[in-house]
């Protein structure tokens, strides 16, 4: 009978990947972006700057903003999403156009690395999904997924998904066979895996009524982590409503020392559980640099991606996080090492194209640990 059960509920489980969480939720769809998702400004410069290094004298928001509007202009009815402006999305979708006029002017060396530029400079996932399903200028007449923002760069609502995401079973009793480490935990549901709901705070009133169904009595029977890489929205939410209910860990992202101002951030969120998801991992974080003051887990992977495109990532990196977080108490989860783990100087060779199956690691690495508050919270 139990055994029938957890059929039932793997059946009904709208599964993730994601090693660390049962499944993901997104009140909203799109971002207004990160590191991960540069601004087209920032697109622009770095473009600008490989060609400055090698000689080439362009006006690249120009040219861009020239090929911009050739291209909108031949769609007969404009849609949701098409836009005549220099935005991440329309660079993104422009960017063979836009190289094969540097490889036709200035050879096709030049192209080839200008577009090599552009795809190391956008790594987000959820962006890169929108730009597959979202609307393109390229493309007029292709169908635009609803499920999605129309582009990334437009926060779009989707009212009731947390609703319905706190129906869901619970699964304490459950067992995954393929995430075993999730044994014996409530469900553990991914907030904003496909965009950042605090990406503006013109979005608190939303969020408020959504967050309703995190406290409802169905919703308190699962833990919802909530990821955002705007930390000080929010802490600023958290005061507004008195605190997030003791089910939701709030949680950010750090991708280097430049980000570390997050955990400072986090910190003053008023919050019962706080986490940090260190991936991608691109620069070394010394551990001494790494306040775990009020921070209860610590997630670490290295970049995925194409083997040319995602950066190195050292294992020792990992490994003294994790002594740093064993020395302060707090939870570590190694969740993958990347398309290009390093290990004293040599790459290693993993069949999982981002490092994520942990039976292909040596057995030091293999942890995935939780805070004890996860199991302790619903008493
Ligand atoms: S969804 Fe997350 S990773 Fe992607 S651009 Fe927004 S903040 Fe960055």
């Amino acid at each position: 009978m139990v055994q029938l059960r957890h059929l039932l509920i793997k059946k009904q489980m709208k599964l993730t990947s994601i090693q660390w969480a049962n499944d993901t939720v997104n009140p909203h769809m799109g971002c207004a972006g990160c590191e991960l998702f540069p601004s087209a400004a920032k697109f622009l410069t770095a473009i600008g700057n490989l060609l400055g290094e090698l000689g080439i004298r362009i006006n690249v928001r120009g040219l861009y903003s020239r090929l911009i509007n050739e291209y909108y202009n031949r769609i007969a009815c404009p849609q949701l999403g098409h836009r005549n402006a220099l935005t991440t999305t329309n660079i993104w979708h422009l960017r063979n156009k836009f190289a094969a006029v540097i490889s036709r002017l200035h050879g096709r060396p030049a192209g080839r690395r200008v577009l090599e530029v552009i795809e190391k400079t956008l790594v987000c996932y959820a962006a890169k999904l929108h730009l597959n399903r979202g609307a393109n200028i390229l493309e007029p007449l292709r169908k635009r997924n609803v499920g999605y923002a129309p582009t990334f760069e437009q926060l779009t609502r989707f009212p009731g998904r947390m609703q319905k995401a706190a129906q869901w079973e619970d699964l304490r009793e459950c067992n995954d066979a393929d995430k075993p480490w999730l044994k014996g935990l409530p469900r553990l549901i991914f907030v904003s895996d496909m965009g950042d709901s605090f990406s503006s705070k013109g979005q608190f009133d939303y969020i408020e009524k959504e967050m309703a169904a995190v406290s409802s009595e169905n919703g308190q029977r699962h833990l919802w982590l909530w990821l955002s890489k705007r930390p000080h929205h929010m802490r600023s939410f958290s005061e507004r409503i008195g605190g997030f209910p003791p089910n939701v860990c709030v949680m950010t992202t750090l991708t280097g020392p430049d980000t570390l101002q997050r955990v400072d951030e986090l910190r003053k969120v008023n919050a019962s559980s706080r986490g940090l998801s260190i991936e991608p991992l691109w620069e070394r974080i010394p551990p001494e640099s790494l306040d775990l003051t009020g921070i209860n887990w610590v997630i670490v992977g290295g970049e995925s991606g194409s083997r040319k495109a995602a950066r190195p990532f050292e294992v020792a990196w990992a490994e003294e996080l994790r002594e740093h977080c064993r020395k302060h108490g707090v939870a570590f989860f190694l969740k993958q090492l990347g398309r290009n783990p390093v290990e004293k100087g040599k790459m290693l060779q993993l069949k999982n194209n981002h490092g994520g199956d942990w039976s292909e690691w040596p057995k030091r690495l293999r942890v995935r640990e939780f805070p004890a508050y996860f199991r302790q919270y619903r008493g």
